[in-house]
């Protein structure tokens, strides 16, 4: 069924609410760059074609992207590149007054599928505000898994053997076992996020740019011994490591077959995060349990 917020009429509002058990999706981005050949919009375009294609797997809503996200804002954020970098604390705001809204319209779940490994401090710090003050739906976050290419697809090759994944050719199967054997640099713009970002937005995938610009660390040693004392800089000095705004092996024979089961694999383990959140009763009796106040939920 038609489970985009964006696509529904209003007269059909409501039957979507119900097949989607009150359970309503955000998918989660940020707009900066992915090396020199992936989009700005990598990590939007594909958490959006992921989370939509969840939720023709496990029914739930899904509303418009949150297309922004936390970026580095700083003098060495690679700039002007076409990064988009908004304050954190109006992104937050911004996501508890759309939570607010999704909730006026009947939801009692809402669950961010982030596609961004930034937004991850400020989502959990948001999950751990949201009861702060009484809202009229629960919130949880989820990721959409990058390490499905090569990684998850390894594991399952060595478990179920050749054939396991029906999108790959045996040449393929190799590339997946070799870049597992090696133990390839994954992080950004890596493999996964070029898989899925090739299914998601195919057109806007570049692999000519490859080797362009090295996606492979930078050896800082002062960075390195702030580290080794334990203390902590901004994403342990990612922006230093990484200038190219790339970390990641360059996925030198990834090709669409690749691409397909990745977002295979990717949509498959969302949409059972989506049945988990879906059947869990606990997050909802808590909440109405704290605020004592069973009409306010009716
Ligand atoms: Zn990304």
């Amino acid at each position: 069924m038609e489970t985009r917020w964006l696509h529904t009429s209003s007269e059909n509002f409501k039957y979507l609410r119900e097949a989607s058990e009150k359970t309503c999706v955000i998918p989660m981005g940020c707009i900066e760059k992915h090396g020199l050949h992936l989009p700005l919009g990598t990590d939007i375009l594909k958490g959006s074609y992921i989370a939509h294609r969840a939720s023709q797997l496990e029914t739930v809503c899904v509303f418009p992207d949150f297309t922004f996200g936390d970026t580095p804002r700083g003098p060495h954020a690679y700039r002007p590149d076409g990064s988009v970098c908004l304050d954190v604390r109006l992104q937050m705001l911004l996501l508890e007054q759309l939570c607010d809204e999704i909730a006026a319209n009947g939801f009692e779940k809402i669950l961010v599928a982030n596609s961004h490994g930034g937004n991850v401090s400020w989502l959990n710090t948001f999950a751990r505000n949201w009861n702060v003050k009484p809202h009229k739906a629960v919130f949880a976050w989820t990721k959409v898994d990058i390490k499905v290419a090569p990684f998850g697809m390894g594991e399952i090759l060595l478990q179920n053997g050749s054939g396991s994944i029906p999108e790959l050719t045996p040449e393929d199967e190799e590339l997946i076992l070799t870049c597992c054997r090696e133990k390839i640099l994954t992080g950004h713009a890596c493999f996964g996020e070029t898989a899925l970002t090739m299914a998601a937005a195919p057109d806007s995938v570049h692999l000519d740019r490859l080797g362009i610009e090295s996606g492979l660390p930078l050896d800082i040693p002062e960075v390195q011994k702030l580290a080794d004392a334990e203390i902590n800089i901004a994403d342990s000095g990612w922006e230093y490591r990484y200038p190219n705004w790339y970390s990641g092996t360059d996925p030198i024979g990834i090709n669409e077959r690749i691409a397909e089961a990745a977002a295979r694999l990717a949509s498959e383990k969302l949409a059972r995060a989506y049945k988990t959140f879906k059947e869990d009763t606990y997050l909802l009796r808590k909440t109405k349990e704290a605020y004592h106040d069973k009409a306010y939920f009716d």
